[in-house]
C-alpha cells in the first residue's frame, strides 16, 4: 500500500475508530532539497507515532516548517511539541490572531496569495468547505497536490486505512462521503449544492490537481476526482433536503 503519494510527498496516515468506522486525522510530509515541511500537525493522540514516522522519513533531521490549514485541535495539537522537538521550525498559519488560539510566532499566510516556503511555492485558497473562518486550503505547486483540510473527507473500514482512492475496488463510496460530511460539516445543511459545485469547479479550473489530500479522508487521485465531486454534491443535496424536511415551518 503506497503512502508515498508523489515524488516529494509522503502521507502519514493516522486514524481513529468511531462507531465501527474509521476516521483519518492525516498529516503530510513534503521534502524539498533535504528540507522538510509538514501540512497540519495531527492529533495529540498520535503524537509519538507521527514523531517516529517523521524521524524515520527525514533520517533523523526532523521538520523545517509546518503549515496549518486551521487551528482546530486535531490539526494543531502537536505544533508546540514538534517545534520544541526540532530546531527552528517555521510555522505558517492563516488565522488572524494566532496568539489567541495558542499559537505563537506564526507567519501569517494570506488567503488568495502565494508564498515560498522551504524553496517551494504554495498558494492559499479560500475554501468552499470549511467549518470556521481562517481555514485555508493549501496548494503545493511542486507536486500539484491540493490539501483540503476538513473538506473532501470520508469514513473508511478496517483494512482501508492506507488506501488511496485507487486502491478501493469500487472507489471511495458515496455513502462514506455523505456520512462524513453530514457528521463533520454541520453547516452544509444551509448550503446551496449548486453554488458549492460552482465554487469547487472554479478551484479545479484554476489549479491543476493531481491529488487531493484531505485530513479526514483517503487521498483522492486526479482521475477519481470527478466521481468523488459528483458524490460530494449528491451528498450535500441529501444533507440540505433532509434539513428542509425537518424544518418546523415545513411541518403540518
Ligand atoms: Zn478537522
Ligand atoms: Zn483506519
Amino acid at each position: 500500500m503506497r503512502t508515498q503519494l508523489t515524488n516529494d510527498t509522503h502521507w502519514i496516515s493516522e486514524c481513529h475508530k468511531t462507531d465501527g468506522a474509521h476516521e483519518h486525522v492525516n498529516v503530510y510530509l513534503i521534502e524539498e532539497d533535504d528540507d522538510y515541511l509538514l501540512i497540519d500537525s495531527g492529533s495529540f493522540h498520535d503524537r509519538e507515532t507521527i514523531k517516529r514516522k517523521i524521524e524515520s522519513e527525514t533520517d533523523g533531521q526532523g521538520l523545517d516548517a509546518i503549515i496549518l490549514s486551521h487551528s482546530d485541535y486535531p490539526h494543531s495539537g502537536n505544533v508546540s511539541e514538534f517545534r520544541s522537538e526540532w530546531d527552528d521550525v517555521t510555522l505558517i498559519a492563516s488565522c488572524g490572531s494566532p496568539r489567541l488560539q495558542g499559537i505563537s510566532n506564526a507567519i501569517r499566510c494570506q488567503i488568495g496569495k502565494s508564498m515560498e516556503i522551504i524553496g517551494r511555492e504554495f498558494s492559499f485558497i479560500d475554501p468552499p468547505l470549511a467549518d470556521r473562518s481562517h481555514t485555508t486550503w493549501i496548494y503545493d505547486h511542486g507536486d500539484n497536490v491540493l490539501y483540503t483540510a476538513d473538506g473532501f473527507g470520508n469514513y473508511h473500514g478496517p483494512g482501508e486505512c492506507k488506501y488511496t482512492s485507487r486502491d478501493f475496488p469500487r472507489g471511495i463510496t458515496a455513502e462514506s462521503v455523505y456520512e462524513y460530511h453530514r457528521d463533520s460539516l454541520v453547516w452544509l445543511r444551509y448550503v446551496d449544492p449548486k453554488r458549492l459545485e460552482a465554487a469547487i469547479n472554479t478551484i479545479f479550473s484554476e489549479y491543476k490537481v493531481d491529488w487531493v489530500a484531505p485530513v479526514h479522508g483517503n487521498p483522492i487521485a486526479g482521475e477519481d476526482l470527478s466521481a468523488y465531486i459528483a458524490d460530494l454534491i449528491d451528498g450535500a443535496s441529501r444533507i440540505s433536503a433532509e434539513y428542509e424536511s425537518r424544518r418546523p415551518d415545513q411541518m403540518q
